[in-house]
């Protein structure tokens, strides 16, 4: 421990879990997970553990909400009360997981082909079953495969990742405890095929110069997590054709 209680993040060059500055933790991505469910994925980012679900297009409803031009997406966020080491409290809907399923489903507007399923609705569920730190990405990038396995249109399979800094360095992908102690963290969503940022929040303060190392660092992370999302689709369309024997 430093000065006051804050824990020392970086020793030796190293992070607390034996990672490099520019290091993800480990991610494993299984597509086609739940039966009922017409696009679904579970993810394994470090210790984050998190389904997502896809139903639709159905019609949208209450009519109110639904948009003759185009279908709208409906996300739910949640964490479990037991996700969490720290007390929970109540298990409905926070600030928080209002905050995260609003940016979530705004990630997506931008890529999927909303204006073939006019006043139809796409819900999407993220499922929080173990927290770690960066699950607002961890979800967000199995969404992406959840939503791809659905077979719903999309211009591209966005990832997601957040850059923290501590002290005076850049960190890719913080865990939980680098997040409570950090001084700034940027959770970034981008389009893979494009290279457009479709959702950047920021907690803390970075000059514009790191915010610029911070994009590239998750660019450049964004590769990897790109092709671990493609695997887990391919194997996923693999499986069905062994199944049916096509
Ligand atoms: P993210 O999960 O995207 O990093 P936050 O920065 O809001 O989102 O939260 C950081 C981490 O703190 C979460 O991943 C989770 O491990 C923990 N956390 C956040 N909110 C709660 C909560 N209400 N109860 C328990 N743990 C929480």
């Amino acid at each position: 421990m430093s000065g006051s209680d804050k824990p020392e993040l970086i020793i030796n060059g190293k992070r607390l879990d034996g990672r490099g500055m520019d290091e993800l933790r480990d991610i494993r991505i299984e597509a086609k997970v739940i039966k009922n469910a017409i696009g679904s994925a579970y993810i394994e980012w470090g210790n984050n553990k998190i389904l997502a679900g896809v139903y639709g297009p159905k019609e949208a409803l209450p009519k109110h909400v639904s948009d003759p031009e185009r279908a709208i997406i409906k996300c739910r966020y949640a964490m479990s009360p037991f996700s969490s080491l720290e007390e929970h409290g109540r298990t409905g809907p926070n600030r928080r997981s209002t905050e995260i399923s609003k940016v979530t489903k705004e990630t997506f507007e931008n890529v999927m082909l909303l204006e073939q399923f006019p006043g139809s609705e796409i819900d999407l569920f993220i499922d929080v079953l173990q927290a770690d730190g960066g699950t607002r990405a961890a979800g967000i990038t199995a969404a992406a495969v959840a939503l791809a396995s659905s077979g719903i249109p999309m211009s591209d399979i966005p990832y997601a990742v957040s850059v923290g800094k501590v002290g005076s360095e850049l960190v890719l992908d913080m865990n939980k405890i680098e997040d409570n102690y950090s001084d700034a963290d940027l959770p970034l969503s981008i389009s893979p095929r494009t290279g457009d940022i479709l959702l950047l929040q920021m907690d803390g303060n970075m000059t514009k110069e790191e915010i610029k190392r911070a994009i590239e660092m998750a660019k450049k992370a964004g590769q990897k997590i790109s092709d671990i999302q493609k695997a887990a689709l391919k194997l996923s369309y693999e499986r069905t054709l062994e199944k049916y024997k096509i």
